[in-house]
């Protein structure tokens, strides 16, 4: 059972507990509106923590960092493909012989073909970032986040013969509408436990710090391959790496599970 079905239950509870009371004890109305409003005040804000919170598993099963006792690190790239900085990432990768997961948006997927040959080529994974990654994507029905998730499977399906399993909600951005679709495509969920924050205006050498600061076994780290500071951020990451016992892993090694579903395309 979801944290969200338990909270569901549990709410209710609350609710009929505090009917039943009025209706045998018949407490000041006042009281009882007051503890009405809290049970719906603290009821919301749960719903709110769980829906901006990606790692809070409060309505799907998220993975935001691998169990391990290897010194293992992942690294995803969102966002892209980009045309300038995506080859920039891809470069670096090779030149270090480091295999990353990049999670696409289906509008940019669309445009740039080649450079999602190339990721696929240099041994790197594809992940599902929904099609077009718009804010109202939070609010939308259940029908149009399908419509988002298998345009973006069925593009990627294109270059790797088969549909990505691992999605990433854009914002990290969750609710229950969102959590039945992805169960629906039976993907697993994404999410990360060291942010970069590479997307801001925060210089090179800050994240780098932040990052070096973060860093553990079985993290899984946010990069946008659509920010040129990342570029910088990762060859002096991943030289530091290199002084260090953590090792860069595919996620789908590391989990010991398949990128790819078993539908063609
Ligand atoms: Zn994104």
């Amino acid at each position: 059972m979801t944290k969200f079905k338990l909270l569901n239950i549990i709410t209710l509870l609350f609710i009929l507990i505090l009917f039943t009371i009025q209706l045998f004890f018949e407490f000041s109305i006042f009281l009882f509106i007051s503890i009405f409003a809290l049970i719906l005040v603290a009821y919301s804000s749960y719903l709110f923590i769980g829906s901006y919170f990606i790692c809070s598993n409060i309505y799907i099963k998220t993975i935001c960092k691998v169990n391990t006792n290897k010194n293992s690190i992942v690294l995803s790239f969102d966002d892209g493909p980009d045309l300038i900085v995506t080859p920039l990432i891809l470069n670096i990768l090779k030149e270090k012989n480091v295999k990353a997961i990049f999670f696409l948006k289906g509008i940019n997927a669309e445009k740039y073909p080649e450079i999602i040959k190339n990721i696929v080529e240099d041994g790197h994974i594809i992940g599902n970032h929904t099609f077009s990654h718009t804010t109202y994507l939070a609010f939308t029905n259940r029908k149009k986040y399908s419509l988002e998730i298998e345009q973006t499977n069925d593009l990627i399906s294109c270059f790797t013969g088969q549909s990505p399993r691992f999605f990433r909600p854009p914002f990290g951005v969750l609710n229950p509408i969102i959590a039945s679709v992805i169960k629906k495509y039976g993907m697993i969920t994404i999410g990360w436990s060291i942010r970069s924050f590479d997307g801001g205006n925060c210089s090179a050498d800050v994240i780098l710090s932040k990052l070096k600061n973060k860093i553990h076994a079985g993290a899984i780290i946010l990069f946008h391959d659509t920010n040129p500071v990342t570029v910088n951020v990762l060859k002096d990451f991943l030289d530091y790496l290199a002084q260090t016992d953590f090792k860069v892993e595919r996620l789908d090694k590391l989990l010991n599970c398949d990128a790819l579903s078993l539908s063609k395309c």
